[in-house]
């Protein structure tokens, strides 16, 4: 069924062979034209002068590792944002296929579908930010590839019921990506990987740039059925993620207990600042949250947003009507939470 979904002429496609797919175990590399000396700056002993594995095997290994999926059913990107571009012009035909985008969501969706030419079906998420369970479906045509939903959701934190995506994943044939970015200041239950199992049109798409704390290495990863891997594996760019990100990762899996204890530290933090927040006279409601920020809703957003900026406070604005008066803060250390609330008091 997959196969039916991906753009007719990459379903035949030849793709880049890397002269490191090609040769395993060799004792001496001349096969890529790289520098044969060690260049100084080799960091944490890795061989820059070298390629790194095109398709991260060792990595992808560690990833489905750890959270209990086959090593085939995980793909690695520069961050998600570049599966989510790939998966847009894996299943895509530009001018033709059309992608359903639950609002108000994060932004890249709409911008990769744009970027590629793809045309774009905006639903809104109901008043608690859940699907309508008919919405979705209802908007989904003949040549909607992909249906775009993010769990917890950026920007409004909270996450989508699960029986609503797996009642969507089971009434269409599209292709529905579920961006869990956030997923890790979640409760486990709202982990959505096992389901892809269940599921061959579902895609769950990580990342290490939240709870992990590693946005500048710039690495995603999503969990799919196998030969949607097998397929964005042929398409991705050659080397796409490089060798001191995968180490750098693959030293991350080992050590969890970062992990563990920034989220534990940010969901303790988040709830004390719900509290805070709510106190104030100036904010009208706190969203409930899944994730490591707050969408705030103020009686006046931009005299806030003013405020905290000249204290050198930088948050985020929303510019959809519905958020018009919402700032999404993210959750900083205490003290710069505690900053935050002091700013805010202060122009009570
Ligand atoms: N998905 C969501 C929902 C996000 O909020 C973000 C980043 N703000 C991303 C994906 C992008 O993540 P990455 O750094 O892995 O590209």
């Amino acid at each position: 069924m997959i196969d039916g979904l991906i753009r007719t002429h990459l379903r035949t496609f030849k793709p880049y062979v890397s002269a490191r797919s090609e040769v395993l175990n060799a004792r001496i590399l001349l096969d890529a034209n790289e520098l044969p000396l060690q260049n100084p700056l080799s960091v944490d002993g890795v061989d820059i002068n070298r390629y790194p594995d095109p398709f991260q095997g060792e990595l992808r290994r560690a990833i489905a590792g750890w959270i209990s999926v086959e090593p085939e059913t995980v793909f690695t990107g520069v961050g998600s944002d570049e599966i989510i571009d790939l998966l847009v012009r894996l299943f895509c035909e530009p001018g033709k296929d059309s992608v359903v985008i639950a609002e108000p969501t994060y932004g890249v969706y709409k911008v990769a579908a744009d970027v590629n030419g793809i045309h774009t079906i905006q639903i809104e998420l109901n008043e608690r930010f859940q699907i309508d369970p008919t919405n979705p479906l209802a908007s989904i045509r003949t040549d909607t590839k992909l249906v775009f939903l993010c769990s917890p959701n950026n920007p409004t934190g909270n996450v989508l019921s699960r029986e609503d995506i797996v009642s969507l994943c089971k009434g269409t044939s599209a292709i529905v990506v579920v961006d869990q970015a956030y997923v890790e200041f979640a409760r486990p239950s709202d982990d959505l990987a096992g389901l892809v199992r269940r599921f061959e049109n579902l895609v769950v798409l990580r990342t290490f740039s939240k709870a992990w704390g590693m946005a500048g290495i710039r690495l995603g990863y999503c969990i799919a059925n196998a030969q949607i891997v097998s397929y964005l594996l042929r398409i991705k760019s050659p080397y796409n993620v490089n060798i001191l990100t995968s180490r750098l990762a693959l030293k991350a899996l080992k050590n969890r207990d970062f992990l563990v204890s920034a989220a534990a530290l940010i969901t303790v933090e988040r709830e004390r600042l719900v509290r805070a927040l709510e106190a104030l006279r100036t904010v009208v409601r706190v969203y409930p949250s899944d994730a490591n920020f707050l969408l705030v809703e103020f009686r006046d957003a931009h005299r806030v947003f003013e405020t905290l900026h000249r204290a050198g406070i930088i948050v985020r604005r929303r510019s959809e009507p519905r958020l018009a008066n919402c700032l999404r803060l993210t959750i900083g250390t205490k003290e710069e939470n505690e900053l935050v609330l002091s700013v805010i008091r202060s122009m009570e």
